[in-house]
C-alpha cells in the first residue's frame, strides 16, 4: 500500500483502493491508501502545529525547497509522464508537458518567494508611518479533480507553501499516483514535520473532514460544480477563504473571416486533445453560417485521421476516457444530444482496442439548437457541438448565453471583432485564433459567472488567495 504522510511519516490506513489503468484495466498500478477523517483531523492538527514556526522560518527556506521540489519533476519527467498517462489516460505526450508544467509552477513560486510585496508610505496624519505587508492565511486545505494529476496540485502547492502557509492536500481518488509521486519529492525537500501533509481517500469523509476543520483557514478547490457549491457554502458558513474552480462550457467562436485550416486545428486541439476532458475544452463551436458547411466538412476530415488508443502507445492522439463511470456519462449525453434532435456528424461510439479500456470515438453534433441540454451542460468528455450564427454579434450573444464562463475563443482575422470579443467576452480567459484550452502557469487562471468562486489562482495573483494584508501604523 502507498500511505498517506502526515506529520512528516508515512502512514497506512485502514483500507487501500486500487489505481486502474485507464488504457487497459487489467492493468493495476498500484494499491493507496485510504484515509479516513481520523488521519485527516491528524493531518490537520499537524499543519496548524507547524504553521507558527515555519509561517516565521524565512523567505530563503521556502525558496530553496519549492526550487529543489521543480528541479525533480523537470529531471523526472517523462518517468513522472508515463505514471501520469497510465493513470489518466491522456497521451504520453500530454502527460510529459502536463509534468514539466508542474516542475515550472514549482521554480516559479520559489522565485515568488523570494519577491514579497508591501507599501511603506506616508499617513495623511503627520508623524505616522503606515506599513502594507502580506502575511500567509495559515492552514490551507488543497482538494484537486482527476483531469490534471499534478499540474492542479502543483498550482495550489506551490504558492500556499512560497507564501508561508501548510497545506493538507486531498487528491481525486482515480489519479492518486501522480499525488503520491508529487509528494514524496515533497517529503524530501527539506520541509519541517507538517509543513505538508497528503491524505488519500473518499472527498466525502477526508475532503469534508477539511471544510469542516476550525483550524483550516482557507480552502483551495478545483472540481465538479455541486461539490464546489457545497464547499463553498460551508466554508463560508464558518468564515474559512474558499477558492473554487468549477466547470465550463466553453465557446469557440469561427467567423466567416477566418483562416480555416488554423481554426479546424484550434477547435480539434481545443475541443477533443486530453480527450476533452479539460475544464476549458471548447465544446460549443459557434460557427458564422456563411462558412459552417466547409468547417464541418473539414472538421470531420480531421477526426477521421484521429488515432484513439492507449495513452502510451507512439501515434495514439486521443487516450482513453478516465473511467467507466465518465464513459457511461459521456455516451448518456450523446444519447441525449440524439433524442434532442441534434445531428451525428461525427463518431460518438465505444471503441474496442487490443487491450480492455474506456475507448470513446470524439463526437461532433451539428445542427445543435442552442438550447439543447448537450450543448447548455459540462459533458466534459470529448465531445462538442455545433451552434449557427447569423453574424458576429449573434454569435457573440450566443456564446456569452451560458450559466459558465471559464474560457471563450474567437477565430478571425478581424482585428475589430477580436479586439470587441476580448471586451464583451464573458470569460475569465480569451482566446483569439487559439485553442480555449491551453495557458500558461506565470499568469492568472480563473473564470466568472458559474465557474470560479473566489481569488484567482497562479502567477504572481496568487498571493490574493493566500496571503492577507495587515496594514500597520508607527507612530515616530
Ligand atoms: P469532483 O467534484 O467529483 O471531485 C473533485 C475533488 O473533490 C476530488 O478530490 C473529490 O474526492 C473531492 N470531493 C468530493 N466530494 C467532496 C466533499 N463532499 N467534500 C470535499 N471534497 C470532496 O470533480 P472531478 O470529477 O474530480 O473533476 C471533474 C470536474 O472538475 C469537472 O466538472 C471539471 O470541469 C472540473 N474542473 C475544473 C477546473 C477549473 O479550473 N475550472 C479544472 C479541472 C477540472
Amino acid at each position: 500500500m502507498k500511505p498517506n504522510y502526515i506529520d512528516g511519516a508515512w502512514r497506512e490506513a485502514a483500507s487501500a483502493r486500487p489505481n486502474i489503468n485507464p488504457s487497459d484495466t487489467d492493468d493495476v498500478i498500484a494499491h493507496y491508501a485510504q484515509g479516513d477523517a481520523a488521519q485527516a483531523e491528524q493531518a490537520v492538527a499537524a499543519a496548524r502545529a507547524a504553521f507558527p514556526a515555519w509561517s516565521r522560518g524565512g523567505i530563503q527556506q521556502r525558496a530553496d525547497a519549492l526550487d529543489r521540489i521543480g528541479a525533480e519533476l523537470l529531471a523526472r519527467q517523462r518517468e513522472l509522464g508515463e505514471l501520469l498517462a497510465r493513470e489518466e489516460g491522456k497521451t504520453l505526450p500530454e502527460a510529459v508537458a502536463e509534468v514539466a508544467r508542474a516542475g515550472m509552477i514549482f521554480r516559479f513560486f520559489a522565485g515568488e518567494a523570494l519577491r514579497p510585496r508591501g507599501e511603506c508610505l506616508p499617513s495623511v496624519r503627520p508623524g505616522i508611518d503606515v506599513e502594507i505587508r502580506r502575511e500567509p492565511v495559515g492552514v490551507v486545505a488543497i482538494i484537486t479533480p482527476w483531469n490534471f494529476p499534478i499540474a492542479i496540485p502543483a498550482w495550489k502547492i506551490a504558492p500556499a507553501l512560497a507564501y508561508g502557509n501548510c497545506v493538507v492536500f486531498k487528491p481525486a481518488d482515480l489519479v492518486p499516483g501522480s499525488a503520491w509521486a508529487l509528494s514524496e519529492i515533497i517529503s524530501r525537500s527539506g520541509l519541517p514535520p507538517g509543513v505538508f501533509n497528503l491524505v488519500m481517500g473518499p472527498g466525502s469523509m477526508v475532503g469534508q473532514t477539511f471544510i469542516n476543520a476550525r483550524a483550516v483557514n482557507a480552502i483551495s478547490f478545483t472540481g465538479s460544480v455541486g461539490t464546489g457549491r457545497r464547499i463553498i457554502a460551508a466554508g463560508c458558513e464558518r468564515g474559512a477563504k474558499v477558492q473554487v474552480e468549477m466547470g465550463g462550457k466553453n465557446p469557440l467562436v469561427v467567423l466567416a473571416d477566418a483562416d480555416l485550416a488554423q481554426a479546424v486545428e484550434v477547435a480539434v486541439q481545443g475541443s477533443y486533445f486530453s480527450t476533452g476532458q479539460r475544464c476549458t475544452a471548447s465544446s460549443r463551436l459557434i460557427v458564422e453560417k456563411a462558412v459552417l458547411p466547409r468547417f464541418v466538412e473539414a472538421v470531420v476530415a480531421r477526426l477521421g485521421e484521429l488515432r484513439v488508443g492507449d495513452a502510451r502507445a507512439p501515434g495514439t492522439h486521443i487516450g482513453p476516457v478516465v473511467d467507466e463511470g465518465q464513459l457511461r456519462h459521456d455516451l448518456d449525453y450523446i444519447a441525449l444530444g440524439r433524442e434532442e434532435g441534434a445531428t451525428l456528424a461525427f463518431g460518438g461510439r465505444r471503441l474496442e482496442r487490443e487491450r480492455p479500456g474506456f475507448y470513446l470515438e470524439p463526437a461532433l453534433f451539428v445542427d445543435a439548437d442552442p438550447g439543447m441540454r448537450v450543448a447548455r451542460e459540462e459533458i466534459f468528455g470529448p465531445v462538442a457541438c455545433v451552434i449557427a450564427a447569423d453574424d458576429y454579434e449573434h454569435a457573440l450573444a450566443l456564446a456569452n448565453d451560458s450559466e459558465f464562463g471559464l474560457s471563450a475563443g474567437i477565430c478571425t482575422t478581424s482585428l475589430k471583432h477580436a479586439v470587441h470579443f476580448k471586451r464583451e467576452a464573458q470569460a475569465g480567459m480569451v482566446m483569439v485564433n487559439a485553442a480555449t484550452a491551453g495557458v500558461d502557469y506565470h499568469v492568472p487562471f480563473g473564470g466568472s459567472k458559474g465557474s470560479s468562486y473566489g481569488a484567482r489562482e497562479q502567477g504572481s495573483y496568487a498571493a490574493e488567495f493566500y496571503t492577507t494584508v495587515k496594514t500597520a501604523y508607527t507612530a515616530c
